[in-house]
C-alpha cells in the first residue's frame, strides 16, 4: 500500500512534536487522551503538564480527592471527564496495582474507557496493533475512501476500525495511528481540507471527485436548549459568602453561587418580585451585578448574577450550601460561569 508509505513519510516530515509522543508511559498517554477529547491541542498543553505534576502516576491520582482533581481541571470543561478519569483510575489500581493493563479488551473493562482511549493507549505505549478512529480519522478515511455512512456511529466505527486494520498491521502501530490523526488535524481540515499538501490526494476518492464537502456525514445536530441561570451573590457580614457545591449535572462537584433557575427570560422587576417572595427576610433590592451567555455543546446559558445585602444565608432547599470567607473561594473547583463573574469582579475593582 504506497498510500500507507506515503503517509507516514509525511508525517515524520511535518508531525508536530508533542509531549505525550515523547513517552511510553501508558498513564501519561492516557492523561493526555483524556484532555485531549473535545479539547484543542493548543489549550490542553498545559493542562497536561499541571496534570502530570500534580498526579505524576496512577497511583497518585487514584488516592486523590475528587476535589483536587477537579481543582486541577478547572477551566477545562466537560467535567465529567475528570470525573470519569478519576474513577477509572481508581479502579485500574485496585484491579491491576503498578501493572497497567496492555491488552485493549482489558482496558475497555474498566468502567469509562472505551474503544477509542483503549486503541490510543495500547497502541502508543505498547504497539499494539490496534486503529485509533477518531474524529479526525473518521474525516479523512470518510474522503479518502468515498464513505457516506453517518459519524460517529458504532457503525462507522467497527467499519474504519476493519478497513483500518491491514494497513495498520504493516507498519509501526504508533506512527500509524499517530500519522491518521496528524494528517486530520493539520491537512484534512473540516471546512477547507488542504488538498494541495496531502500525501493520499492521488487515491482519494472526495478529492479526485471534488467532493471534500459532502464526507463525511454527519447526524443533525439539534438546536441548542436555552435555560436561564439566576445566581445569588449573597454579601454576608464579615466579607463572607454564600457556596453551594453541585451535586448532580455536568458541573457535579464544582462550587457556585445559589442557583435559580428560570426556563423563560424575565424582566428584573419579575425576578426582584421572585426573590422578595422567596427570602421574605430581605432588606434591600438584589443588585444586578453581571449577566453573560455561555454555550456549551449542547445548551446555551443565560447567566444573571445578583448581589444581595442579608445578615445571613436565607433558608435555601439546598442543604449543599454554605458559608465563608470571600477570600478563600479559590479554595474550591468552580465553573467558567463562576470564574467570568470573578474576573469580572476583579476588573471592575481595578477600574474604580
Ligand atoms: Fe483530505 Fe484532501 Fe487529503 Fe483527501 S486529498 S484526504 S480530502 S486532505
Amino acid at each position: 500500500m504506497e498510500w500507507v508509505q506515503r503517509l507516514v513519510f509525511w508525517y515524520e516530515k511535518n508531525g508536530r512534536n508533542l509531549p505525550w509522543r515523547e513517552t511510553r508511559d501508558p498513564y501519561k498517554i492516557w492523561i493526555s487522551e483524556v484532555i485531549l477529547q473535545q479539547t484543542r491541542v493548543i489549550q490542553g498543553l498545559p493542562y497536561y503538564h499541571k496534570f502530570l505534576a500534580q498526579f505524576p502516576t496512577l497511583d497518585s491520582l487514584a488516592h486523590a480527592q475528587e476535589q483536587e482533581v477537579l481543582h486541577i481541571w478547572q477551566g477545562l470543561g466537560y467535567y465529567s471527564r475528570a470525573r470519569n478519569l478519576h474513577t477509572a483510575a481508581k479502579e485500574m489500581w485496585k484491579r491491576f496495582g503498578s501493572d497497567f493493563p496492555t491488552e485493549p479488551a482489558t482496558l475497555q473493562s474498566i468502567s469509562g474507557i472505551g474503544p477509542y482511549t483503549a486503541a490510543a493507549i495500547v497502541s502508543f505505549a505498547f504497539e499494539h496493533p490496534t486503529p485509533v478512529v477518531d474524529g479526525n480519522v473518521y474525516r479523512v478515511f470518510s474522503r479518502f475512501w468515498g464513505i457516506d455512512l453517518v459519524i460517529p456511529s458504532p457503525k462507522a466505527f467497527r467499519f474504519f476500525s476493519e478497513q483500518l486494520q491491514e494497513p495498520i498491521n504493516n507498519c509501526n502501530a504508533s506512527t500509524f495511528n499517530q500519522a491518521t490523526m496528524e494528517l486530520g488535524a493539520l491537512v484534512c481540515l473540516p471546512l477547507k481540507p488542504l488538498c494541495a499538501n496531502c500525501p493520499l490526494q492521488l487515491e482519494c476518492y472526495a478529492f479526485q471527485h471534488q467532493k471534500t464537502a459532502d464526507f463525511p456525514q454527519k447526524k443533525k445536530n439539534k438546536s441548542p436548549e436555552i435555560r436561564h441561570f439566576h445566581y445569588l451573590h449573597f454579601e454576608l457580614p464579615g466579607e463572607k459568602i454564600a457556596l453551594y457545591k453541585r451535586t448532580e449535572g455536568i458541573w457535579k462537584g464544582l462550587h457556585e453561587f445559589p442557583c435559580i433557575e428560570f426556563t423563560e427570560e424575565l424582566s428584573d422587576s419579575d425576578i426582584h418580585t421572585h426573590l422578595k417572595n422567596r427570602f421574605l427576610t430581605l432588606k434591600s433590592l438584589p443588585k444586578k451585578t453581571f449577566t453573560t451567555k455561555h454555550q456549551l455543546t449542547h445548551r446555551t446559558l443565560f447567566a444573571t448574577f445578583w448581589k444581595i445585602k442579608s445578615t445571613k444565608i436565607p433558608k435555601l432547599e439546598k442543604k449543599a450550601t454554605f458559608e465563608l470567607d470571600f477570600q478563600d473561594i479559590h479554595k474550591y473547583p468552580i465553573h467558567r460561569l463562576m470564574q467570568k463573574y470573578l474576573d469580572y469582579l476583579i476588573e471592575s475593582a481595578y477600574d474604580k
